[in-house]
């Protein structure tokens, strides 16, 4: 389904035309991404379309959940590419506000979280989480969804926001959708691009290591030590990837764990080059 997609760079322009959806009764999905929008973001507004009466997809390169070191400058942007993709999945609005509307000036409030980002992109990434919570909290407060849909591509924020829905009381259904792949396996990521031929070749690493540490747990491993050995002996082949971390979490709360005896996600985390790459698989 497609229809004319509605475009806002304001808080007040999104916050009127979801009102006046609220008061009709419709219930609204939500999609918030960094746009340089692929078939994996995809996925999760079909899934919001099929849902809900009206989607809306934020497109927006949150500045406070990127590192002093990170890519943030560099990051890839097409806005036109991302609303004609939104449009043809059947999305209502897109909403893709300039920095300045989303942090004013004298912008002082955070959400941060201890918990569930202790490890993993937490433990690398020390101030990621805090600039995730911060803006997803503020786009909630601002799209008022019934439900929002976020892919176990990262699955660490996924945890993160249901925790921080559970704890903030927050009436939205949190959703995770699968991961989406590239068909040699490569999870599908806005950061691909930053991948010359050859590193594309390496990158594939990470989905050949996930595959064999699934395997191994499918075939009955419980020990999480010998399955993270294997996944690390098949990264630490390829010369271009440099391992930052390959661990196994309890899924509910992301705390370290070394035996498959409840729900755990074994996650990755690889530079291949310059860029960092990111995979996961989860066993519930
Ligand atoms: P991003 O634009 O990278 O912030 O991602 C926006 C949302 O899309 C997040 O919830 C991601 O987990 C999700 N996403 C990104 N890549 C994929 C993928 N390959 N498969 C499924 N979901 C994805």
């Amino acid at each position: 389904m497609s229809g004319t997609l509605q475009i806002e760079r304001t808080v007040a322009g999104v916050k009127q035309q979801v009102g006046e959806w609220k008061r009709a009764g419709y219930r609204v999905g939500f999609v918030p991404t960094m746009g340089y929008l692929h078939e994996g973001h995809q996925s999760l507004i079909a899934r919001a379309v099929e849902e809900n009466d009206k989607v809306v997809v934020s497109v927006f390169v949150n500045p406070i959940q990127f590192g002093p070191k990170e890519d943030l400058e560099s990051y890839p942007r097409d806005l036109d590419a991302d609303c004609a993709l939104c449009e043809r999945t059947g999305a209502s609005l897109v909403f893709c506000p300039e920095v300045a509307e989303m942090y004013g000036e004298g912008f002082s409030t955070y959400v941060d979280m201890d918990l569930v980002t202790a490890e993993l992109c937490g433990k690398s990434r020390p101030t990621h989480f805090r600039g995730v919570c911060t803006v997803v909290n503020k786009l909630f407060h601002i799209v008022m969804p019934d439900r929002a849909y976020f892919g176990e591509k990262d699955a660490q924020q996924l945890a993160v926001i249901r925790h921080m829905v559970r704890d903030l009381n927050m009436d939205v259904a949190v959703v995770g959708c699968p991961i989406v792949r590239e068909t040699d396996g490569l999870a599908k990521s806005s950061r691909n691009t930053y991948l010359s031929d050859r590193e594309r070749q390496a990158a594939l690493a990470l989905s050949r290591a996930i595959k064999a540490g699934r395997e191994m747990i499918e075939d009955g491993e419980t020990d999480g030590d010998l399955v993270l050995e294997k996944m690390r002996g098949i990264i630490e082949a390829e010369p271009l990837a440099k391992i930052d971390y390959v661990e196994m979490v309890r899924w509910d709360t992301i705390e370290i764990h070394h035996r498959v005896d409840c729900p755990v996600l074994v996650a990755i985390a690889v530079f291949i080059g310059k860029t960092r790459l990111i995979d996961n698989f989860i066993r519930e």
